[in-house]
């Protein structure tokens, strides 16, 4: 049995310029226990390490597999969430692009192209998930502290993206209070061998920074949504202290590397261990309403082939329309502009008649072949797809004589696969007070409709 041990170290102080001895250190114990990790760094933090003449350190950090991107500012202001937070979703798609390209491209010129990207603090944007195509970074590492997408030992794809969204198994703060919480951060990470499954991921998070200083860098500067007039660095821990914290880093990842049934792994590497993204086939029609009675309407596994919701509703509308099964279904993505006032889980009415849910279903085949996307309504914008669903389940069960309750309800899972307003990060510290981007959530449980599980190659 074995697990999959991430360790992410995001690298982002650009301020105080002790924690690029921080990061050289990390550099040097991860080197001495060759323990792969993932290092994403802030794009400002690589233009102050190549002012700072570190040309040492970016070239060690371009050896690396795993180098991602954390943004180009990180906390200034607006930060992410902010700037996005009230946009519609493809103008929030473009701004995304703009400011991030920025950091992107010092990234790339001063170390090399980064793979993954991590959000910065609590802006977990679902914007991400379109711009990262365009950014040519196709996983997106997130974390259970901050993602809008539930936590899962198991990475999903949520349109073209591989997303990770795996439990963090360290104290929180982490670094910051090292050596003392260090006998519990090595605990955890010998619990997750033992209480996960194989194959199953956790992942430890780090920024080096937290080894020298005593506050949070961008606390200092950038907190509750105000920044100070010049940029202070954070207040340092004694010279005694950090070389403490040094050298109880060193121990935790000496400790951590001999834990038995994990493996350490970067997130490139791990991600590269997946199936590509593909439609599934169109299957039995039985099995399909058999699972969707069981789970619902969302993310899925039937006969080792992956379905989204969206996949499933295109699958209901080729058996309504009398497709033999066996083909590829259309590539099919979230419906655009869905969710507004949707606040149900579950969708149960009167279901329509025989007719209307026909041609509901050519219009649903005609739509996703024209656009890629689920239609957001159907019957001219009279009818919601997750109504159209509710009433094709119900007559493909009685075509196929499958015993129903009279109208039962359906399930919306994919929304499950979202966390609530009152789980998310909106109380990051930097965020100005009572920030809620409501509109952010609401996009995130539109996307949703196209999470799916990844899996790995056997
Ligand atoms: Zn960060």
């Amino acid at each position: 049995m074995t697990v999959y041990g991430l360790i992410r170290f995001d690298i982002e102080d650009f301020v105080t310029q002790e924690s690029d001895d921080a990061l050289e250190f990390i550099l040097d114990v991860m080197d001495e226990f060759r323990i792969p990790a993932s290092y994403g760094i802030v794009g400002k933090k690589a233009q102050s390490l190549h002012d700072r003449q570190h040309q040492k350190i970016l070239q060690r950090l371009a050896t690396k597999n795993s180098l991602g991107f954390h943004s180009t500012t990180h906390s200034e202001h607006p930060t992410l969430a902010e700037e996005l937070a009230e946009m519609d979703y493809e103008q929030g798609v473009k701004r995304f692009i703009e400011r991030e390209s920025v950091g992107v491209d010092v990234v790339a010129k001063l170390i090399k192209a980064p793979r993954y990207f991590t959000q910065p603090g609590g802006n977990w944007v679902p914007q991400a998930i379109t711009a990262l195509v365009h950014l040519d970074m196709p996983v997106f590492f997130s974390d259970s502290w901050n993602s809008y997408i539930a936590t899962s030992t198991q990475p999903l794809w949520i349109e073209d993206i591989v997303h990770w969204s795996v439990p963090v198994l360290n104290p929180r703060p982490f670094a910051m209070k090292l050596p003392d919480n260090m006998d519990d951060a090595v605990t955890m990470v010998e619990q997750a061998s033992s209480k996960l499954s194989t194959g199953d991921a956790f992942m430890v998070m780090v920024h080096p920074t937290e080894l020298v200083t005593t506050k949070f860098w961008d606390a200092v500067n950038f907190e509750f949504g105000a920044t100070t007039a010049t940029l202070r660095k954070a207040p340092l821990r004694s010279r005694q202290d950090r070389k403490e914290a040094f050298e109880s880093f060193r121990s935790y990842i000496r400790r951590i590397a001999s834990v038995p049934h994990v493996e350490w792994v970067d997130v490139v590497e791990l991600s590269s261990r997946l199936k590509p993204l593909s439609s599934p086939h169109l299957g039995d029609p039985s099995e399909l309403l058999e699972n969707l009675s069981q789970n619902g309407l969302g993310p899925t596994t039937i006969r080792g082939e992956n379905f989204s919701a969206a996949d499933e509703v295109v699958a209901l509308a080729l058996l309504l329309i009398g497709t033999t099964p066996g083909q590829e279904l259309p590539r099919v993505r979230a419906p655009q502009g869905w969710g507004y006032g949707h606040l149900l889980h579950a969708y149960a009415a009167h279901p329509e008649s025989i007719d209307t849910v026909e041609s509901g279903a050519r219009e649903i085949i005609r739509q996703v072949r024209a656009s890629g996307c689920l239609p957001r309504a159907v019957g001219r914008g009279s009818e919601s797809i997750e109504n159209w669903a509710f009433s094709a389940i119900f007559h493909l069960s009685q075509a196929l004589k499958r015993p129903v309750d009279e109208f039962p309800p359906l399930p919306l899972t994919f929304l499950d696969y979202v966390k609530e307003p009152d789980q998310l990060h909106w109380d990051w510290p930097i965020f100005p007070p009572n920030f809620q981007p409501y509109r952010l959530w609401q996009e995130t449980r539109r996307l949703a409709w196209s999470l799916k599980p990844a899996q790995y190659r056997s």
